[in-house]
This record gives structure tokens, C-alpha cells and sequence, in this order.
């Protein structure tokens, strides 16, 4: 079997060869792209799955048909519109966590950002999917597809000169590239069949290409206005999560103080027994105070809880001499009675943190008996703050200056946001840095944006496909008036010659007098009650006029005396008819034979004086033979041979004369003959 170039499908138009061409540029950069992504050089491998998916497809339509093509097409077409389902559905509808669900049993560790193709690009393939599949049908919106593919494939291009948005919005440049050689292969296929079309597309695709313009201008306003007001509610969400925790400290601090307080109480300097016994609760509810000890006014440690060995090393120790960081605080505590602090200091117990002191005054007495002495972790400090903070929402860090003191790591993918806020550490500044995770900003970030541009897109088809019907009904309105007019025109026409027609069967066309048939009907349909005369009426020396006057010449005296008996007959109440040749006839119903011949004679004198001469002068004059039937059944033979016979012999007797017929035998009761 021998295959043509280009192929031809059946009822179809042959593919360009032009846009085989462009489609298989297309399909061998899907195939690089496939290649870069699996080695993981560039983009991804869902979305450049799919675009080697898409241009099999469109090349499996040009060279294999349709059903070939579909096999391909509308998984591809499914997928994509799964693709867009997620775009588009409310987080309260289906969250964002249960697509990385699905996403993760697909591919362990995968989310969902990591297989949806960027939203301009699925809309893209979408629209070219849908154009391959009603081709050149202009009626279903083939047009407004590729005009659609166009836009969005533009939006591609202007959306790389934007700052990144949180939702991929737009395919790699190589895929842009190879969806504009699907787009062109695809135009230059149907380009060609439009052109031919009686309808004018534009009228149509114009209106409907403005509204999907302004559908994506619309969008890209709502998705930059609806990530502002993400990005200002996170903002906000972290100051507050930052006063939250400066309120935290606070409270935190009280409790400490609640502890120096208690000594207030009691007459004596406590003991090992009692500190430990009011100790251990506190040390057990905030596990951030590393260790709380009882100084003495000479600054040496006297207790300590909790027991610990590292806790036990210090005791004995003078704080005036072996912590100079302190000093300050201690004195403070010691000498003025008043809460010191240390500044943030590698605690002996590892990591950072700040020791408190705070006087102890004993009932009744002003002046400090001693001091509890404080160590606060800061890390351990923070994992109780941050304890209410869902990891899966963001990391948070803390930090004084450029060191870290303390960090929670995300257990989701980060998003690109970096958060800074301040915290108040008992007059110590901190910044609280958070970094939302990708998911919790995906999830709550607006739908309605896609949702806009998705509506404003499908309004936009059908705009066009309504504006489109509407101009065709125009057409094919315009169409059948045409017809209409042309079928009345018609239906006039053939009426007029139905009238012709029927007027010349009754009628000569040349005297315009009605003919033999007329006459031998108005015979039949004569009134047998009444009496019936004929005159039978023939030029004399006709041929003598052609002859020497000519046939046009003796046409105008047949029309002349066809139009003088006419007037005399029809005054009458009688029919005058050209039988044939230069023989009239006339029909006088009622008439007896004394008023016939009067009437012939009257014709034969009208004819005579009528002006009408031969070429040598002689007026030209007729011979007219009378025949009368008695009323009573009529035999038209009988009456038309006796008019025959009188003519004969008005001829025989030198013409220019009227001659009554001998009188018909008495009626038959034949049939009538149909003619003569
Ligand atoms: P007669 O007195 O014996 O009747 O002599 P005639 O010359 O009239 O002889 P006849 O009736 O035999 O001839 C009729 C002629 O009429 C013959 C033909 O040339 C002529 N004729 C018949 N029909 C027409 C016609 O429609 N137009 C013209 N111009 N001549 C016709
Ligand atoms: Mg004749
Ligand atoms: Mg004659």
C-alpha cells in the first residue's frame, strides 16, 4: 500500500504538511525537555510529561486520525483538568494537605507543588487539547481556542518579567517554545480552511479574545492583591505570635518572682529540706530554669536544686569572685535589694541562657537575707514557648544579634517568605525569625483569582461561540431571504407563463383573437334551448396580398380584420375566432338565421369600407358562408360543413358576398364530435 504525503483523513481536509513539521519540532523539544527533567537539570517531570503526552497527541491526530489521537488526548485532558480541580478548589472544600496526601502515595515524599504543572501552562495545554479536538470547526470555538492558547502563552512571557508569585504560574521557556510551535503548527493546519469561509471571524473572536484579555489582566490584579494581603496576615500573625510570646516570658518571670517571695513568709534563712521542697515544683512545672539556688549575703551559693552533679559543683562557690559576668546582677540582688539579671551567657550547663537574682527578704526584715540565684535556658525556654506552634506551619528561630539561641525546625517545605519580629526578654531584645512552610501559605491563599480567570475564560468561549451562532443565523437568515426572494420571482414567472400558456392554447397569437379551440368550446357549451348561427369568414384573394404587399403586410390586414369582426361580432353578443390561415369564424348564440345574415353582412360592408386594399387599389373584401341550427342537441359537423359549403358558394358566386347555408336537417341525437 502506498501512503500520500500529506495524509488525508477520512472526511477531512488534508493536514499541512507545514504543520507536521511544526509539531514534530514541538515533540522532539517535549522529548528534551523530558530528558532535562529527568536528569534533573531543568523543569519538571509531570509538566513535561504531559507536553510530550500532548504533542504525541497532536501528531497522532495529523498523521493517524482522530481515534488514534484520543487515546492520548483525553487522559492528557484528564489529568489537566485534575491539575486545574486543585487550582481551584476551596481549601474547606478539599485542603491542600489531603493533595499531598494523594500526591505522597503516588510518589513517597512528594507534595503537591512537585507534580502540578504551573497554572498558565495546564490552562495552555488545555485550551490547545480542546482546539486539536474540534480542529477547524469554527462552529464549536476552534478560533477562540487558539486564540486563548495565544493569551496565555503571552501571560507566559510577560509573568517572567514579574516577581515570583507563591503559585508556579508559568512552564519553563522551553516549554513555552513548544507550545508555541503546537500553537503555530495547529494555526498554519487551520488557517486555510477559515480563510475560505463566507463567515467573517472576527466579529466573533475580537469580543471574545477582549474578554479573556481581560480576564487575565483582571486575575494577575486579584492574585498580586490577594498575596499582598497573604504575605500582610502572615506579617501580622507573626507579631502577634511574637507578643504572645513576650507575654509568655513575662508570666514566666512572675513565677520566678513568686519564688523569691515565698521567703517572705518565713523567720528563718531556708534550709536544705525547704528549698528543695519549694524548689521542686517550680523546677518540675518550668523546666527552663536550670537550676535555682540559695545565695548568701557573701554571695556564696548555699543550696541548689535540683541536685544534680553539675548543679552540686557550684555550691561553696563565691559569685562576687567566680562570675564576674554576674557581678552586677548579684550585687544588685545582695546589696540593693532590687532584681538582677545576668546579660545572655554560656550557662555551666551548656547553651545560652541568663541567670536572675532576686532578693530574698525574710518576715520583718529590710534587708536582704540572701538571694535565689536563677539559671534560665533560653533553648529550653523557647521549646516551651514554641511547644504551641505547629512545626508543620512554619520554623521559627530565635535570635540576639547574630547568634541563634534557639530553632525549630519546619516538618513541611518552606515557603519563600522570611518573617522578623522583636521579643522582649526581660529588657533583653530578641528577633523571633519565622519561615512559613509552602503549604500553609498555599493553603491560605484565595482560590477565587483562578476562579476568576477560569469563569472569565469559559465566558469568554461562550461569547464567542453565541456571537458566532448569531452571525450564522444571520447568514443562513440572509441566505433564505435570498432564496425566498429568488423562489417568488420564480413562482412569478412561471405563473406568467402558466397564463401565456393557457392564453395561447385558447387564443391566436397573432390577431390575438381567440382560436379554433375556443370557438369549438363555446359550441359545446352552447345552450341547446337556443338557436345557433356560424359565419365562416375567408379573405378573398389572399394570396394576391402576400404576393405583391408580403407576409408582414398581410399579417397587419389579418390583424386588422380580426380586430373590425371582433368589433362588429363581440356588438353582437357574439365570438369572433381565427379558425387558421386568413378563415374567421364567428359564434352568435341565439341568433336565427335572418339576424345572421345581417350580421355578415355587416361584416362583409366593415371589411369592405375598412380601408384595406390590394396592391392595385381593390379593396379587400371577404366571402362569408351562414349556417343556423334550430335550437334542440347540436351537431357541430353537420353546422360547420353547411358554413363550409355557403362559403364555398359565396366564392363561386364572385366573392365579396355573404351566403346563407341550406337548412340543417332536423337535430340527431348523436354525440358530439370533440373536432371538426
Ligand atoms: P380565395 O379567394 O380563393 O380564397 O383566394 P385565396 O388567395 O385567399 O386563396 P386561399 O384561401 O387558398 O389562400 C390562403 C392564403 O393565405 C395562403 C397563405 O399564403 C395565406 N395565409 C394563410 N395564413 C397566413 C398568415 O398567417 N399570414 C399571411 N400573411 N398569409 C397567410
Ligand atoms: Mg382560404
Ligand atoms: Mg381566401
Amino acid at each position: 500500500m502506498t501512503s500520500t504525503y500529506p495524509p488525508r483523513l477520512a472526511s477531512e481536509r488534508p493536514v499541512s504538511a507545514w504543520a507536521i513539521t511544526a509539531t514534530m519540532v514541538s515533540l522532539l523539544g517535549a522529548l528534551v525537555a523530558l530528558v532535562l527533567a529527568i536528569i534533573g537539570v531543568f523543569g519538571s517531570l509531570p509538566a513535561a510529561g504531559l507536553l510530550v503526552i500532548a504533542t504525541l497527541g497532536q501528531l497522532a491526530w495529523y498523521r493517524l486520525g482522530p481515534a488514534a489521537s484520543r487515546v492520548l488526548l483525553w487522559p492528557a485532558l484528564g489529568l489537566l483538568g485534575l491539575c486545574l480541580v486543585s487550582y481551584l478548589l476551596p481549601e474547606h472544600w478539599l485542603p491542600h494537605v489531603s493533595w499531598d496526601q494523594l500526591a505522597n502515595q503516588i510518589v513517597t515524599g512528594s507534595l503537591l507543588v512537585d507534580w502540578r504543572p504551573p497554572l498558565l501552562l495546564t490552562l495552555c495545554l488545555i485550551a490547545l487539547l480542546l482546539s486539536l479536538v474540534v480542529r477547524t470547526r469554527a462552529n464549536l470555538g476552534a478560533p477562540m481556542l487558539l486564540g486563548v492558547a495565544g493569551l496565555l502563552l503571552l501571560a507566559q512571557a510577560v509573568e517572567a518579567l514579574h516577581t515570583p508569585s507563591l503559585l508556579p504560574l508559568r512552564g519553563t521557556w522551553l516549554a513555552q517554545v513548544i507550545l508555541l510551535t503546537l500553537l503555530l503548527g495547529q494555526i498554519v493546519d487551520v488557517a486555510g480552511a477559515w480563510k475560505q469561509q463566507s463567515y467573517r471571524l472576527s466579529r466573533a473572536l475580537w469580543p471574545g479574545l477582549g474578554l479573556a484579555l481581560l480576564s487575565l489582566l483582571f486575575w494577575h490584579y486579584q492574585k498580586t492583591l490577594e498575596e499582598r494581603n497573604l504575605a500582610a496576615r502572615v506579617e501580622q500573625q507573626h507579631v502577634q505570635m511574637a507578643e504572645s510570646l513576650s507575654r509568655e516570658i513575662d508570666d514566666h518571670l512572675a513565677a520566678m518572682r513568686r519564688f523569691a517571695n515565698v521567703w517572705r513568709l518565713t523567720p528563718m534563712i531556708p534550709g536544705a529540706t525547704a528549698w528543695a521542697t519549694q524548689a521542686a515544683p517550680y523546677q518540675r512545672d518550668f523546666r527552663y530554669f536550670l537550676n535555682i539556688a540559695y545565695i548568701d549575703t557573701n554571695s556564696r551559693i548555699q543550696l541548689v536544686h535540683p541536685p544534680t552533679d553539675i548543679n552540686l559543683q557550684v555550691l561553696g562557690s563565691r559569685l562576687f569572685d567566680d562570675q564576674p559576668a554576674g557581678r552586677e546582677a548579684v550585687a544588685s540582688a545582695l546589696q540593693r535589694g532590687r532584681e538582677g539579671r545576668t546579660d545572655i551567657i554560656e550557662l555551666l550547663q551548656g547553651g545560652p541562657g541568663m541567670i536572675h537574682y532576686l532578693p530574698i527578704f525574710l518576715a520583718s526584715e529590710s534587708r536582704p537575707t540572701g538571694a535565689v540565684a536563677m539559671a534560665v535556658s533560653l533553648p529550653a525556654l523557647a521549646d516551651t514557648l514554641f511547644a504551641n506552634i505547629d512545626p508543620e506551619d512554619q520554623q521559627l528561630s530565635l535570635y540576639r544579634d547574630r547568634d541563634r539561641l534557639a530553632h525549630q525546625p519546619a516538618e513541611a517545605r518552606l515557603g519563600p517568605w522570611q518573617l522578623e519580629a522583636e521579643l522582649d526578654l526581660s529588657g533583653i531584645p530578641l528577633v523571633l525569625l519565622s519561615q512559613p512552610t509552602l503549604r500553609r501559605l498555599l493553603s491560605d491563599l484565595p482560590r477565587q483569582p483562578v476562579v476568576s480567570l477560569t469563569v472569565g475564560l469559559l465566558l469568554a468561549q461562550l461569547l464567542y461561540l453565541v456571537l458566532f451562532s448569531q452571525q450564522q443565523m444571520a447568514n443562513q437568515h440572509r441566505a433564505v431571504r435570498r432564496s425566498n426572494r429568488e423562489l417568488r420571482r420564480e413562482i412569478r414567472k412561471r405563473t406568467r407563463l402558466q397564463e401565456e400558456v393557457e392564453w395561447l392554447a385558447g387564443h391566436d397569437e397573432l390577431t390575438g383573437l381567440p382560436n379554433r379551440r375556443t370557438f369549438l368550446q363555446a359550441l359545446r357549451e352552447h345552450d341547446p334551448r337556443e338557436p345557433i348561427s356560424v359565419l365562416l369568414c375567408d379573405i378573398d384573394y389572399f394570396k394576391k396580398v402576400n404576393d405583391h404587399l408580403g407576409h408582414l403586410e398581410g399579417d397587419r390586414y389579418l390583424k386588422e380584420i380580426g380586430q373590425l369582426g371582433n368589433e362588429v361580432i363581440a356588438s353582437d353578443d357574439g365570438l369572433f375566432a381565427r379558425l387558421g390561415g386568413e378563415e374567421f369564424i364567428a359564434y352568435l348564440p341565439g341568433r336565427d338565421e335572418q339576424e345572421a345574415i345581417r350580421i355578415a353582412e355587416d361584416l362583409r360592408e366593415a371589411v369592405a369600407a375598412s380601408g384595406l386594399a390590394h396592391a392595385d387599389g381593390a379593396p379587400l373584401t371577404v366571402s362569408i358562408g351562414v349556417a343556423t341550427g334550430t335550437p334542440g342537441p347540436l351537431r357541430i359537423d353537420d353546422l360547420m360543413n353547411a358554413a363550409d359549403e355557403a362559403l364555398y358558394s359565396a366564392k363561386h358566386a364572385g366573392r365579396n358576398r355573404a351566403r346563407l347555408a341550406r337548412s340543417l336537417a332536423a337535430p340527431g341525437s348523436e354525440e358530439l364530435p370533440e373536432q371538426r
